[in-house]
């Protein structure tokens, strides 16, 4: 079913090639296949994530590819099998695309975990467009609002949602890059009255005014050592020698979660830093039940992310703006 008044082409960024920049594409618009939503999109936030692919540090990306997966639309037209969803509403499309619903993580609560897991993005085209096809199963209802600001809750907000989860009842937190992801967290935190310690590169004032500005109970460098020791620490920077550095502020039976795709290699440390049962983990992708308890709990916080915009065709100077560590919050691309 397609409703009335749709544009025959549209305008995608595409990666061909990783190492190239993205490319303004003209493309023809996509059906919607059988429980899928076609959706206009109206804003699709950009994640480390995406830096990453570019970078050709992800293996085996589907190219060509469209990137984004922070992606806040409205529906305009659904394949047939769709149940739930209504012409014109609001929707995100979240880094799960798909999942297969059979192997022994999808069945155990985990399909995070799937073998057979595709993302947004990565192997389906994602949001750098003015369009993008979805699968309804994996898409939130979203309340009506400012889409630019909603679209950073679609990863940074659940992924780090989920990195915070992973940590437990862990009461002083320590968080490591304060980027998008970390700047959801902390308001997070504040809400639940524990107390977050932020750690940014050396000298990145910038970074520690806006944590000190959300509340944070301690602002430093990311080799300063913190007033108290923490009971957990969510790394959101992609370098490991923070592993070990954040290790060694951990109390005993705490845990590291390191929370992004991709790190740099984990320098070696004596085996009494991880004693004491203190934990190191990663956090994977999300499951579908993270992003409805997520997205629950954001407007009763309520989370106010800070956004800085940049138009569709401008995607690589937000890439380049991100990979400097130009961006206070999240980089955002608007469609006009
Ligand atoms: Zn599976
Ligand atoms: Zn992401």
């Amino acid at each position: 079913m397609m409703t009335a008044a749709l544009p025959d082409t549209m305008r995608a960024m595409v990666l061909q090639r990783p190492g190239e920049p993205l490319r303004l594409a003209h493309r023809p618009l996509p059906r919607p296949g059988p429980g899928q939503l076609l959706l206009k999109v109206e804003a699709c936030g950009v994640c480390r994530t995406d830096l990453h692919l570019v970078d050709g540090e992800l293996p085996d990306p589907r190219l060509p590819i469209v990137p984004g997966h922070e992606i806040v639309g409205r529906v305009v037209a659904q394949g047939t099998a769709v149940t739930g969803f209504a012409a014109g509403q609001r929707v995100g499309v979240p880094w799960l695309g798909w999942t297969c619903g059979r192997c022994r993580f999808c069945t155990g609560g985990r399909e995070n975990l799937c073998d057979a897991a595709r993302f947004t993005g990565y192997q389906i085209d994602g949001g750098y467009a003015d369009y993008t096809v979805a699968d309804a199963r994996f898409c939130f209802p979203l309340a009506d609002g400012a889409a630019l600001e909603q679209a950073p809750l679609l990863c940074a907000g659940l992924i780090g949602y989920r990195a915070l989860r992973l940590a437990g009842a862990a009461r002083r937190v320590g968080i490591y890059g304060f980027g998008a992801a970390a700047h959801i967290v902390a308001q997070v935190l504040r809400h639940q009255q524990r107390p977050f310690y932020a750690f940014t590169r050396p000298g990145d004032s910038g970074s520690q005014d806006f944590a000190r500005h959300l509340g944070a109970a301690w602002v430093g460098d990311a080799g300063q050592l913190p007033p108290e020791r923490l009971d957990a620490a969510l790394i959101f920077a992609p370098a490991g020698a923070l592993v070990p550095a954040a290790l060694r502020h951990v109390d005993k039976g705490g845990c590291v979660v390191c929370a992004g795709i991709h790190m740099s290699d984990i320098p070696a440390f004596p085996y009494a830093d991880l004693w004491g049962e203190r934990m190191i983990r990663s956090v994977a992708n999300l499951t579908r039940q993270d992003g409805i308890d997520f997205l629950d709990l954001a407007p009763r916080v309520p989370v106010r992310t800070a956004v800085t915009a940049f138009r569709l065709e401008d995607a690589n100077l937000a890439l380049d703006a991100l990979r400097r560590g130009d961006v206070q919050g999240a980089a955002v691309l608007e469609m006009s």
